[in-house]
């Protein structure tokens, strides 16, 4: 498998060779269904001028792509970053709609961006900018035709304004047009917290199917934020033992396990874990090569590669992160026999939160933090169970058996639709 091309050409090359099993031209003829299934149903792109705060001018470009709606309405995050390509929107739109489908829930994968260094602009430039996004997309978003979210730098904050920007603009008022929202505004309790707990979820199911306690394990992370915090507090509760956790500052490291939640106060008041008392400092280069029982890449896309991969010591590795581990890597691991949780399971506890912020919305009824974990814990089960037992099975990875059931899924739904 090739790691040239765009990361979208790189995502469409993994989607085929994970569909090349399931035979679909063959067994669907005529439809074009692997054309439809790989390309964008509509791409967005436009400009956003901003005035900022000096009186001056500045323009930057922005992007929406729906993907593909068979399941759902369209769903994914606003990712505000110097680094956003529309390349990088339609590979993130792309994972979107199977990680709706892995874990069943009805929607269908989109995602957004804007190409600016927000952290850069002052808050009354932030609220300009993602209000005016709101306005320009108002008629191609909304409870039954697209979901927004938040992603890399956007959260509960750039989801109320959105939210109000395209009640101005609509004049209705729809809380379930958005999810991410603050709790005052109709967000779930669980959903700051549901991708690292969701991890931790599938992570503790492998270590069953594989034998491994917990209880006395360890575990590194790398990416100490909010996906990587919440799986070590998840799965501190077991017992597990988070000995090294890093962040794109520092690592630390303490055999006997580091002290979580000291770790958090001090990276929140210091903005990283660099010089975290409880631990010693240690080489970044060698936090994902660190002897453990649980990894968690929690950061950054492509950080396995086939360099990393034969040095790996954990037995399981939970992908919090999208895409953290190249093509080449997945072979290796997959022939060294250590199990690795895909992203579009190990961290879709968000997105199963946020859909359950929607159905809350949509019922102006809210359920307790213990209910939405509960919940998610169920479905997030359910679709390991599924993708584990089909693996098993079929003799065959997990990230196999997740991709085969969701395309499955989709497929299933656009040919009951017909031809779009
Ligand atoms: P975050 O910004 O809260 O945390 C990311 C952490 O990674 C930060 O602490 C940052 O310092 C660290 N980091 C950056 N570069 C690093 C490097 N080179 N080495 C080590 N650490 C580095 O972001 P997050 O929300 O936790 O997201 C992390 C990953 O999880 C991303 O890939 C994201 O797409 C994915 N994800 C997050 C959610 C969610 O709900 N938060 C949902 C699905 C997927």
């Amino acid at each position: 498998m090739s790691t040239n091309g765009s990361v979208f050409d790189r995502a469409k090359g993994l989607f085929l060779h994970y569909a090349k099993p399931l035979k679909l031209d063959e067994r669907h003829p005529g439809t074009k269904i692997l054309e439809r299934l790989t390309t964008p149903d509509k791409i967005m792109a436009f400009r956003l001028s901003l005035q900022m705060d000096d009186g001056s001018v500045q323009v930057f470009p922005a992007y929406r792509v729906q993907f593909n709606d068979d399941l759902g309405p369209y769903k994914g995050g606003l990712r505000f970053h110097p680094q956003v390509t529309l390349e990088e929107v339609k590979a993130l739109a792309f994972w979107m709609y199977l990680k709706t489908a892995v874990v069943n829930i009805p929607f269908g994968g989109g995602k957004g961006g804007i190409t600016v260094d927000y952290k850069s602009l002052s808050t009354a430039e932030k609220e300009r900018l993602t209000k005016k996004f709101a306005i320009v997309l108002a008629n191609d978003i909304g409870e039954n035709t697209d979901i927004p979210a938040p992603d890399v730098n956007t959260g509960p904050q750039e989801m109320a304004w959105m939210s109000h920007a395209w009640r101005m603009s609509t004049g209705q008022y729809n809380r379930a047009m958005i999810t991410g929202k603050p709790l005052d505004l109709g967000g779930s309790l669980g959903r700051t917290e549901a991708t690292g707990h969701g991890c931790a979820i599938t992570m503790l199911e492998a270590a069953r199917d594989a034998g491994i306690d917990p209880n006395g394990a360890t575990m590194v992370i790398q990416g100490f934020g909010n996906a990587g915090r919440y799986a070590a507090i998840e799965m501190g509760h077991q017992g597990t033992k988070t000995i090294v956790a890093s962040d794109s500052r520092a690592a630390v490291h303490n055999p006997d396990g580091l002290d979580v939640q000291a770790l958090i106060e001090h990276k929140d008041k210091t903005g990283s874990v660099a010089n975290f008392p409880g631990g010693k400092t240690m080489d970044p280069n060698g936090v994902l090569t660190a002897e453990c029982d649980f990894l968690v890449p929690a950061a950054l896309e492509d950080c396995i590669t086939a360099e990393i991969a034969p040095k790996i010591q954990a037995k399981i590795i939970g992908e919090a992160a999208n895409g953290p581990t190249t093509q080449d890597a997945i072979h290796i691991l997959y022939e060294r026999g250590i199990t690795v949780i895909p992203d579009v399971l190990a961290n879709s506890g968000g997105v199963t939160v946020s859909y359950f912020e929607w159905v809350q919305n949509r019922q102006e009824y809210y359920w307790t933090r213990e209910e939405v974990i509960d919940r998610m814990r169920a479905r997030l089960v359910n679709a390991y169970r599924e993708i584990a037992d089909r693996a098993k099975a079929e003799d065959t990875s997990l990230r196999q058996a997740a991709y085969e059931n969701a395309i499955e899924r989709v497929v299933r739904a656009a040919l009951e639709r017909g031809a779009q």
